[in-house]
């Protein structure tokens, strides 16, 4: 996929005092193709190489990081701003209700995101109402009733007799009668764009004059939702854009290319099935997705301005090689704890978020008092090889550090962990496959 065909372009970076321009026109290459391969449009493609090109050339190689990040970090930034920049919200009426019309095409999602936005406006204390307003899809209108049940949100239908537009100004006109804030309305899709359809949905437009016009857009057809968007965008000024499917083995394309070729943004991605699988779009977090990076580039950030070099330097040697101990992490723990709050900056590591979730693994300033003890208590040898530590030594530990035989293997775990991830990170970073570093 993209994030691992990327991955492999920064690894090859590894190694460089400077980058130079060979290194990024060789790089850049290879993010080209790689995007291309993405289904990203090839106008964005062409214009986003030559802007990463122009950061990355002559820009000197921080002290203690590699070249590969720095690259990392200029691409994750220009990721960032050709889906938006920043997050793009949804529109609020100041006279209520805040009219919001679903478009796209037949089988994008529609009317499972009307209800998905309905429980997010929901959750925000809103009183949404739904308008079911596709007449033509067999059982369309008991689709939307089954969710609004589902999620407690009123439906207003007409049945299948009356036109969808009638249908949408007097579910408007309903809402504004029962102090609804929101009105959802749900249309009818095509397989492909028609006049037919457009003609109705410009109708329902100018009947109900929403305050957005969402589009939806299956991610998973790539170019092709881009093209979509750009035809109906042409017709109805769309407000903003929902990708759904991105659960699915979507290459990115649409994500990286709908903002860019229609001015549009994206302003939620659904990722499943399920009602609450939406949510509020963010540029920055899908390019770190893209990336493969979880937070790891805010935490690179606040690294280069927080932590020795040198030091840093040579904790990057150990890691890479694998020989970072225990006294190393006792160390790290004294430059991390000038970063902020752990618990936050597990978060941005790689990996590190999802250990915490499923292995219950809480960090907080009184636990690292612990995390200390028990290090303390640990003899210089069996700080730097974890391995020795049997079980009665580890009841010796406990009772020296006045923690739990359970705490002191949950941290030797954790630790073999922690060395694992890091291992691989700094080899995804560029670090040297096996062999020793000769820096
Ligand atoms: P509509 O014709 O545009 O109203 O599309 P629907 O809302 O009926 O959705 C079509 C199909 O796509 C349904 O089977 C949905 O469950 C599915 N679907 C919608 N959004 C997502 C999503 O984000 N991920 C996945 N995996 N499926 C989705
Ligand atoms: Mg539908």
């Amino acid at each position: 996929g993209l994030t691992s065909r990327l991955q492999n372009v920064f690894s090859k970076l590894r190694g460089k005092g400077k980058v130079s321009e060979e290194d990024v026109t060789e790089a850049m290459r290879e993010v080209r193709l790689a995007l291309l391969e993405a289904d990203v449009n090839f106008k964005v493609v062409k214009e986003f190489v030559a802007k990463v090109k122009e950061k990355a050339i002559g820009k000197d190689v921080m002290d203690s990081f590699t070249p590969g990040m720095v690259i990392i970090d200029i691409v994750n930034k220009e990721l960032t701003d050709l889906m938006g920049g920043s997050q793009s919200k949804l529109a609020k009426s100041s006279k209520p209700p805040t009219v919001i019309m679903m478009a796209g095409l037949q089988g994008a999602g529609k009317t499972t995101t009307t209800g998905k936005l309905a429980k997010l406006l929901q959750k925000q204390n809103s009183r949404p109402l739904l308008i079911a307003a596709d007449i033509y899809r067999p059982a369309a209108i008991k689709q939307l009733q089954v969710l609004g049940e589902q999620i407690n949100v009123p439906v207003f239908s007409l049945g299948d007799q009356t036109s969808p537009v009638e249908i949408a100004k007097q579910g408007l006109q309903h809402a504004k009668d029962n102090q609804h804030d929101y009105v959802i309305i749900d249309t009818a899709g095509r397989l492909h764009v028609d006049a037919e359809l457009m003609e109705e949905l410009k109708q329902i437009h100018s009947e109900t004059n929403p305050d957005e016009v969402l589009l939806v857009v299956d991610a998973m057809t790539g170019q092709d939702a881009v093209n979509v968007a750009e035809s109906f965008n042409q017709q109805l000024e769309l407000t903003g854009v929902v990708l759904t499917k991105l659960d699915g083995d979507t290459r990115g394309g649409a994500a990286l290319s709908v903002k860019a070729v229609t001015g549009c943004p994206i302003k939620f991605a659904a990722l499943g099935e399920k009602i609450d699988a939406l949510e509020p779009f963010h540029p920055e977090r899908m390019a770190s997705r893209i990336l493969g990076m979880g937070d790891m580039l805010s935490l690179i950030e606040k690294a280069q301005s927080n932590i020795d070099t040198e030091k840093a330097k040579e904790m990057e040697r150990k890691m890479r090689n694998a020989e970072f101990t225990f006294e190393d992490f006792l160390e790290q723990m004294d430059q991390v704890k000038k970063l902020g709050p752990i618990d936050q900056l597990m978060d941005m590591i790689p990996g590190m978020g999802k250990m915490k979730q499923t292995k219950d693994l809480k960090v907080d300033e009184k636990q690292m008092g612990r995390i200390e003890a028990i290090v303390h208590s640990m003899t210089t040898h069996e700080k730097q090889q974890p391995d020795i530590i049997n079980h009665n030594r580890r009841k010796r530990i406990a009772a020296g550090s006045g923690t739990s035989v359970a705490e002191v293997n949950r941290l030797i775990k954790q630790f073999d962990e922690m060395r694992r991830v890091m291992k691989q990170f700094s080899d995804m970073m560029g670090g040297p496959k096996g062999g020793k570093n000769k820096a």
